[in-house]
């Protein structure tokens, strides 16, 4: 007989895949690899009961695990496909990454603080997430020597057009970024035309940490 705790974790994530799907996360396959992904494992100790609320919750290093509402619609929005190589921008607690690990053949993770890498590194190891490769670095240079890439999902706000991430991505390729500067960013959708240029789609408006230069100096 399943325990009351996995009773009430089941009950939780039953709502919050509902309440996803009722605000337009309706891709099956999305909504399979948030079930999968237990959000608790990913939150501090401290927020561990709002794990399944669908709102984003403060993590280490002054940074933000995203909203499940907006992991789903982002994910979704990148079309993944399972032989695809994914990058990401701005890895965090690593939760938007194991979701996206469910979907894609390879996913490479970039973060620019190392507590946050070796955490979210921790993670993916107990979780058996064996398609994710990360590294410490500024993730707004994209990874050069893994381009093309067939997807990419920054999770940090851009200042403008993610210029040298685009230029990693396959010609068919799709980009999913928050850009703006202010509090309030755009949600945008790239995709390549297949001649080197791009469909610019914007979806909604969404808020994010931005994207800083460089690594943290702080740990
Ligand atoms: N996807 C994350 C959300 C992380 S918040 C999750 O699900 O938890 C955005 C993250 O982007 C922060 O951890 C921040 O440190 C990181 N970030 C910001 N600028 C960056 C850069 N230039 N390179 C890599 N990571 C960056």
């Amino acid at each position: 007989m399943a325990k009351p705790q996995q009773d009430a974790t089941h009950e939780h994530m039953a709502r919050l895949i509902l309440a996803l799907r009722s605000q337009g996360v309706t891709d099956a396959k999305v909504l399979n690899a948030i079930e999968k992904t237990p959000r608790e494992l990913f939150t501090p100790e401290l927020f561990k009961e709002r794990a399944f609320e669908d709102s984003a919750l403060p993590i280490a290093c002054g940074q933000t695990i995203s909203q499940p509402f907006i992991v789903g619609l982002m994910t979704q929005a990148l079309k993944v496909e399972k032989r695809d190589r994914v990058l990401e921008i701005g890895t965090g607690s690593g939760y938007q990454t194991a979701v996206l690990s469910r979907l894609a053949r390879l996913v490479y993770t970039i973060e620019r603080y190392r507590t946050l890498m070796k955490d979210a590194e921790a993670r993916f190891k107990l979780l058996g997430l064996t398609n994710v490769i990360t590294r410490f670095g500024d993730g707004g240079k994209g990874w050069a020597a893994q381009a093309p890439f067939d997807k990419c999902m920054v999770t940090a706000a851009a200042p403008g057009e993610p210029t040298e991430l685009l230029k990693q991505l396959k010609p068919t390729g799709v980009l999913v970024a928050p850009i703006g500067k202010g509090p309030v960013q755009t949600l945008r959708r790239y995709t390549g035309d297949g001649e080197g240029g791009f469909d610019v789609e914007d979806l909604l408006d969404v808020r994010f940490v931005p994207l800083l230069d460089g690594v943290a100096k702080e740990l």
